[in-house]
């Protein structure tokens, strides 16, 4: 028996993976014992979460931010991107566009702002497509640090999901790649303010970072654990050449980024079974099947962008990201005859929300069955 089957028998065994076991998986560059780990996490996959693909339609409404993190691309410092915000009206037509399409639930993402227009902007455009939906659509909010007021307000409002990346659980190399004034504390407090109100609550990392080790991103995982992530949003870091991190990024190239992004949704899936894992945009930007090749390693939900075609290259938080000549529908047919090619379904008009998720429902967390 050689070292991944050891780590399989363990882990069908019931018993909790060690970090070594975690960093074997994640250190698997050959293309057998790489077939091998996503074959088993595909297994795992379908056995806990089954093979049916959940949509969340993504509106990238504002890349206005007040902050600066090191890697971004809309950072505040970069003078050279054209700041937008959307109409609420256009964000009711692309939730429109999701609700007659019946992608279930949708992602609202932008920079990071906690001014009171910001504030009232959301809960509005929440409220708005509830009403428009009859309750029906999800909304997942990823809009960053906030008050637990805010977070309070947007959830009463009909929010029912909440994405805040840790970017790294390791507190050092988050101060590498953020300004002294970001606060890696206040972001773990905000995390589990959005699971003590209520919301599903999804976090991740990004992968490939400079610095980071793979015992770093073993220790990720155990992360997700710890914080009873029900969802896992994460993907390969890439460059921006307008941002300070660029000067420091050497070491992968884009296969082996993705190869590396691809084993880390494998062997989180492996470890934490039951949640939802979202391949990434950041994997299809560095390969045209990326998206598709994270599903077969894991992943159970694919966020296809719904917003107007006209607003995409405005927001660019790595260079080289896919689809932005491409409208609503043609996303739509291109993803589904991608997912049909690989054997699987589309979970049309559900919220789709993790088994794990599900769990705790009425204990805790706002599901589809408690909408
Ligand atoms: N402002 C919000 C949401 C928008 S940014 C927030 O920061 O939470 C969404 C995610 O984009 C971030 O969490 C980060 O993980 C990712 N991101 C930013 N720059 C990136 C880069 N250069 N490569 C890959 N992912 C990046
Ligand atoms: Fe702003 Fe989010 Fe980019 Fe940081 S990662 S600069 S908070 S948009």
């Amino acid at each position: 028996m050689d070292r991944l089957d050891e780590i399989f028998r363990k882990s069908d065994s019931g018993m909790e993976l060690a970090r070594e076991d975690l960093v074997s998986m994640l250190s698997m560059s050959e293309k057998s014992g790489m077939d091998r780990l996503f074959k088993k996490a595909y297994e795992v996959k379908t056995k806990h979460v089954g093979r049916k693909v959940f949509f969340r339609g993504l509106i990238e409404f504002s890349n206005i931010c007040e902050k600066d993190c090191l890697y971004c691309g809309i950072r505040r410092s970069n003078a050279n991107t054209k700041r937008f915000m959307l109409e609420k009206g256009e964000i009711l037509d692309a939730a429109k566009f999701a609700f007659e399409n019946e992608y279930g639930s949708l992602v609202l993402q932008s920079g990071e702002r906690s001014d009171a227009f910001f504030v009232d902007f959301v809960d509005a455009a929440v409220k708005g497509i509830k009403e428009l939906s009859g309750g029906k659509l999800g909304i997942t909010l990823c809009v960053g640090e906030q008050s637990e007021e805010t977070y309070r307000r947007w959830f009463e409002s009909g929010a029912h999901r909440y994405l805040l990346r840790i970017e790294t659980s390791k507190s050092d190399l988050y101060r590498r790649i953020h300004p002294a004034d970001h606060s890696f504390d206040r972001r773990i407090e905000c995390l589990r303010t959005i699971k003590r109100i209520g919301y599903q609550t999804g976090t991740g990392v990004m992968i490939g970072l400079p610095g980071q080790s793979l015992e770093d991103l073993a220790d990720d995982i155990f992360f997700f654990k710890q914080i009873d992530a029900d969802m896992i949003g994460m993907g390969p870091y890439i460059v921006h050449r307008e941002t300070p991190l660029a000067t420091e990024a050497a070491g992968y190239g884009n296969e082996a980024r993705l190869d590396l992004g691809l084993r880390m949704i494998a062997a989180t899936r492996i470890f934490l079974k039951d949640v939802n894992i979202a391949s990434t945009t950041a994997l299809q930007a560095l390969n045209d099947t990326g998206r598709e090749l994270g599903l077969l390693a894991g992943a159970n939900v694919i966020m296809p962008n719904i917003t107007e075609t006209r607003y995409r290259p405005s927001y660019q938080l790595y260079e080289g990201k896919p689809c932005l000549d491409e409208n609503s529908s043609m996303c739509k047919a291109c993803l589904k005859r991608r997912i049909e090619d690989i054997g699987e379904t589309i979970g049309f008009g559900e919220w789709g929300d993790s088994p794990h998720a599900r769990k705790k429902d009425g204990k805790s967390t706002r599901t589809a069955e408690t909408k």
